[in-house]
């Protein structure tokens, strides 16, 4: 005699983290690649304007800084190199290009990698992402800080 046991736990549908972190790069809600993202330069919208997502407990936190700071000190750091390698420039045009650049790079790259993380973070369903018009219950309530935190 053999038992079978079913297990039919209805699973999640997986959700496209590429074309997510995509959406979230070009500022688009990463559900439907519709709406805007971002309602300030890095403030996210509360819910999506064309599909309703709600974006409000998203928690990027310090990862689009920390990927920002990976980018940018690979490009400003190999050009100040290379530029010290193979060409002759006066210290002045070094203390001109390599800060400037540094912090214009930073402020083109903060919002989008922002939202590409916030993009991963709906396709991996973190967050507040995980039960959105999946099993119909409300998503989780957010994480509070402890109540001896809030007391001075
Ligand atoms: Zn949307």
């Amino acid at each position: 005699m053999s038992v079978q046991i079913n297990h039919a736990v209805a699973r999640p549908v997986e959700r496209d983290w590429r074309s997510a972190i995509g959406r979230g790069l070009m500022g688009r809600c990463p559900h439907c690649g519709e709406g805007k993202l971002f309602r300030a330069f890095l403030k996210p919208v509360d819910t999506c304007e064309a599909c309703g997502e709600a974006m409000h407990h998203q928690r990027a936190d310090d990862l689009p800084p920390y990927i920002v700071i990976t980018i940018v000190g690979h490009i400003v750091v190999g050009g100040l190199l290379m530029a010290e390698k193979y060409a002759n420039w006066p210290m002045w045009l070094h203390m001109a290009i390599w800060p400037t650049l540094a912090v214009l790079l930073c402020l083109v790259l903060m919002q989008p990698v922002k939202g590409g993380v916030v993009g991963l973070q709906w396709a991996m369903r973190m967050h507040g992402f995980d039960n959105n018009g999946f099993d119909g219950k409300p998503p989780r309530p957010e994480r509070q800080p402890a109540a001896s935190l809030l007391r001075p």
